[in-house]
């Protein structure tokens, strides 16, 4: 039957709501299939605004590929602001996509992004709004499939009553997998309804179906056990990993937004996971091993994409760009394709040792010179050595000197408050370190006309990383640093306008260390805050910590017991079912090392310490050179 537009209903509402443009859709490359052409359909959804949302690569791989498979089709949507939100209940509007406007609970799966878990109560107001009830438990038949995917589905528990499923790692295989148990279950007339649906995507092993899944807790409140409730789902789900980047060259038709978003450029992912080994670094580990892109893929993929979008900055995107085997090739091979054009490049994401002089010059052959961001993350090399980010004072001040003496006048300095074992001085040494960036700076340009920005936010521990046991900094520890080393920073006259300051308080991270490490009892707490009023809680003109709070209490739950807690070795972690490939006892190892000063080199230039991926998960680590260049280039 098909499924009608609801757009002349929301056409309505528009003129009086912030940012119309943002609902409309019909952006370039989007697409729109016959909704009678395909049996299984997909409504994929980033939980934060438009603007957020629509970048996200995740989203854009995955609408693209599953529209091009024959019989299935993907729409977008994003969360929309309280404005919409109070007018379309007030009128009855569905949430809706933005491509056809067509009812979300219309679809048979909502899949659902997670960069990160503040976006949990923008999934409830869009179940809401959808008409799809909040509870997985509670939905019937004509329900979608709540599917979450994303960095946060590593620990899903905290939303595990909401989720029908979660799945693990790249979605780029897994999806078309899904799709077509879904295909051949509705080919046989959809027997034993949604449980023998959700129960053929557990069986397979690369599903997570949370009610699949009993916990039982000891009397002191850790958890005793998670095991199967039924005979054929696996004890662990296993992550899911891509080998070969080259085979999924997405996106090839980058969207293009009518409305301004947070990125406005064609990004190509040129490598997948990272081994630096950096111990707070989720990404890092539960994106392992490394998977290049080759030179010759990232330079067909940047062709086309300009051609078909016509953006005019290309962002070369992974999780230490630098580090790529043939990154000056690639940086070299693409400058010269585009001189003289107005096609810039950028490396969203550096690490302070793999950048160099050439490098530098490649990026701004063509173009701004916008910021460059380098991220110590700890201030001190005590700190630095904790976590494994193993940056020396002089080669920060030697890349950074060498950005500024190469015509870049503002270099942005990330770093991070609350890490294991910190004390004020490690704080404070940011100010320090600062203070000599811009020393030498001016000793190498001659001017004074150099900026350097601290930017600083709270560490929060994450779930699958060696700092999971860690007890998270309270918020009062970490502000005080804060406003110390803002004091340390603004002091001395000499530096004070040189450097910038910018930083996130505290209590935030304590909220998202609940939903990173919490359990299933943490999903009561989501649900108050979300009745109460919270929505876009990413946003800290949204953000409520007192909300946050209450609705903890509200429903029993100790903070404190979640976040600023040590835990055991032998504790059973919400997350330890969910399998990203990690040996648990490495894990361990690299805790008790950070503690005791131990360093873990990079596996890509070292032999493999036994981290315990690889064997794991059947992959390896891949990376060139290939020898290959980017030649034969296109004129442009
Ligand atoms: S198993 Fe070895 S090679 Fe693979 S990511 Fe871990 S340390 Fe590196």
């Amino acid at each position: 039957m098909t499924v009608e537009s609801i757009f002349h209903r929301l056409e309505a509402l528009l003129p009086k709501v912030q940012k119309p443009i943002q609902y409309v859709g019909g952006e370039l490359n989007s697409t729109i299939k016959d909704w009678d052409s395909a049996d299984v359909r997909w409504a994929l959804m980033y939980p934060d605004a438009y603007e957020v949302g629509l970048p996200n690569q995740g989203v854009a791989i995955l609408y693209e590929i599953l529209n091009e498979l024959p019989g299935t089709l993907a729409e977008r949507t994003y969360a929309v602001w309280p404005d919409l939100e109070a007018l379309m209940r007030a009128e009855g509007v569905p949430q809706f996509t933005v491509d056809a406007h067509r009812p979300v609970r219309a679809f048979d799966v909502l899949g659902i992004s997670f960069s990160t878990e503040l976006g949990y109560t923008n999934m409830l107001t869009a179940l809401d709004l959808a008409g799809i009830p909040l509870l997985a438990a509670d939905r019937g038949e004509d329900d979608p499939i709540v599917l979450a995917g994303g960095h946060a589905a590593f620990n899903p528990e905290p939303i595990a009553d909401f989720l029908d499923a979660a799945v693990l790692g790249d979605g780029e295989q897994i999806s078309i997998a899904i799709t077509e148990v879904i295909r051949e279950w509705k080919a046989e007339g959809s027997p034993g309804g949604r449980d023998e649906l959700l129960m053929r995507l557990a069986e397979s092993g690369g599903v997570y179906v949370p009610k699949f899944y009993d916990v039982e807790y000891h009397d002191d409140g850790r958890i005793k056990r998670v095991a199967p409730n039924r005979p054929d789902v696996p004890w662990r789900v296993h992550k899911h990993t891509v080998m070969d980047l080259d085979e999924w060259p997405y996106p090839k038709k980058p969207l293009v937004p009518l409305a301004e978003t947070v990125h406005e450029r064609f990004s190509v992912e040129i490598f997948r996971g990272c081994t630096r080994g950096c111990r707070f670094c989720q990404a890092g580990m539960i994106t392992r091993p490394v998977r290049e892109r080759s030179i010759t893929t990232i330079g067909a993929m940047v062709e086309n994409g300009i051609k078909q979008s016509g953006f005019n900055e290309v962002g070369l995107l992974s999780l230490s760009s630098a580090d790529h085997s043939e990154i000056a090739d690639v940086a070299k091979g693409l400058a010269d394709q585009y001189e003289g054009t107005n096609t810039s490049l950028s490396l969203p994401s550096t690490r302070v040792d793999a950048f160099n002089i050439d490098l530098a010059n490649e990026f701004s052959r063509n173009g701004r010179r916008s910021g460059l961001t380098f991220a110590p993350e700890g201030g001190s090399e005590r700190m630095r050595k904790v976590i494994n980010k193993m940056v020396t004072e002089e080669d920060l001040i030697r890349t950074v000197t060498t950005a500024y003496s190469q015509g870049w006048r503002q270099v942005k300095l990330y770093f991070m408050c609350g890490l294991p074992t910190e004390q004020d001085e490690d704080v404070l040494g940011i100010a320090d370190l600062a203070k000599k960036v811009i020393k030498a700076g001016r000793e190498a340009t001659g001017s004074r006309d150099i900026r350097c920005t601290v930017s600083i936010g709270g560490f929060v521990p994450k779930p699958h990383t060696p700092f999971q046991w860690a007890a998270q900094t309270d918020h009062e520890t970490v502000d005080r640093r804060l406003k110390a080393l803002r004091d340390a920073l603004r002091s001395d006259k000499a530096y004070g306008r040189a450097i910038g300051y910018r930083y996130h308080d505290g209590k935030p991270s304590i909220v998202e260390g609940l939903l990173s490490r919490g359990d299933r009892r943490i999903g009561a707490v989501i649900r108050n805050v979300w009745e109460d009023g919270g929505r876009f809680d990413g946003w800290s003109e949204h953000f409520s910590y007192e909300r946050w709070m209450a609705a903890a209490e509200k429903a029993g739950v100790d903070v404190d017991w979640y976040t600023t807690r040590e835990r055991e070795e032998n504790e059973v972690l919400p997350w330890d079912h969910l399998d990203a490939g990690l040996d648990r006892e490495w894990l361990w190892q690299d805790w008790q090392d950070a503690v005791s000063g131990g360093e873990v080199e990079d596996c890509r230039w070292t032999p493999c310490y036994d981290c315990g991926v690889c064997p794991t998960m059947g992959t390896e680590i891949q990376i060139g050179p290939t020898g290959r260049k980017l030649l034969p280039l296109t004129v442009v």
